[in-house]
């Protein structure tokens, strides 16, 4: 349920709604809005006729049901868009395109600092590196665990860049918040419930990735679970999803931005890296994803991708991701963004 304030109720007014809908056994979010405050009460479906009543309370203007099975995720609960504030430093969702590159993963000191001054030069806002990397093989490189987290964090503030990786395993959130600015969930652990109540009870922004094969509105039910443990900086990033289609690694669902748009106030990012699989279709894919209204993009930025140790071939050299960064000015233009 949505408890709509009127314009003028007062802050005494807003809390004896929050005090009512916890009475009643619900979890109560304030959504401030520019005009008016919202407050969304999210719990047991079965008992929402209860929270009818709170119409007759001074100061709400309307008790209005939410449909979607998604509540705190839902346009319907608030209509302006998220902006998720990064150490003060950097917006996600504003009118800013909000650039996240480096290597798939943190290889060594002196790969992942020149990774960090080469995409800060092109103009990153955010540095990416994997240390717990979720490998499709148990004999592929894993990451460098708390090494790796550790020389991210330093290259990160050496070129003055916040940073976000990747969390496999709820028993690693103290460690990877440690040292992260995000906290990354990858494509394979979107429907991880666990992990994602862990990074919703936690004060860090989270980068959420699309499963490879969920939906839309399970994608949505996914945010849910972190926006209902309280945490409401989550950020959904498309990263390709599988289809028949096999001359690509995954196929890039553009059309998912403009209805994520539609039907939420979350920020959405694309990773035209993961998406297409070869450095070659990262810059097209990155003017599209601006063209369709995403608010940021991720991409994978090595300074060898030859001796990558993984995803050296959809990883830019640091002269083709500048290349790109000075064309994305064009079509960022265009689309009415800075
Ligand atoms: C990544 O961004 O490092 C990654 C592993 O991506 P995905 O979860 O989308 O495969
Ligand atoms: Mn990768």
């Amino acid at each position: 349920m949505i408890i709509v304030m009127k314009a003028r109720a007062n802050d005494e007014e807003l809390q004896e709604v929050v005090k009512k809908i916890e009475e009643l056994g619900y979890k109560s979010h304030i959504i401030h809005g520019v005009e008016r405050n919202v407050i969304g009460a999210v719990g047991d479906e079965r008992g929402k006729a209860k929270l009818q009543s709170l119409g007759v309370l001074s100061g709400v203007e309307n008790v209005v049901p939410i449909l979607k099975p998604y509540k705190l995720a839902s346009r319907d609960l608030k209509s302006e868009g998220t902006v998720i504030n990064i150490n003060g430093k950097v917006k996600i969702g504003g009118e800013k395109i909000a650039v996240i590159a480096g290597p798939c993963s943190v290889e060594s000191e002196e790969q992942i600092v020149e990774s960090a001054h080469a995409v800060k030069e092109a103009g990153a806002d955010i540095l990416r590196g994997g240390a717990f990397k979720p490998r499709t093989s148990p004999y592929s490189f894993q990451g460098m665990e708390k090494e790796g987290l550790i020389l991210l964090a330093m290259a990160g503030k050496e070129a003055g860049l916040p940073v976000v990786t990747e969390i496999m395993n709820p028993q690693d959130l103290d460690l990877v918040a440690r040292y992260s600015d995000i906290l990354q969930i990858g494509t394979r652990n979107v429907q991880n419930f666990a992990l994602l109540k862990e990074v919703g009870r936690c004060n860090k922004p989270v980068l959420l990735k699309r499963g490879m094969s969920t939906t839309i509105d399970e994608f949505l039910m996914s945010a849910e679970y972190i926006l209902s443990e309280g945490n409401n900086d989550v950020m959904l990033c498309e990263r390709g999803i599988r289809t028949f289609e096999t001359a690509t690694r995954n196929t890039l669902d553009l059309s998912c931005i403009p209805v994520l748009k539609e039907k939420t106030h979350l920020p959405v990012i694309v990773d035209p890296s993961h998406a297409t699989g070869f450095w070659t279709y990262v810059a097209p894919m990155s003017y599209a994803a601006v063209a369709a209204g995403a608010d940021g993009l991720m991409i994978e930025v090595h300074p060898h991708p030859e001796q990558a140790e993984s995803d050296g071939i959809q990883s830019l050299k640091p002269e083709k991701f500048a290349a790109l960064m000075k064309n994305l000015e064009g079509y960022k233009k265009a689309a009415g963004r800075l």
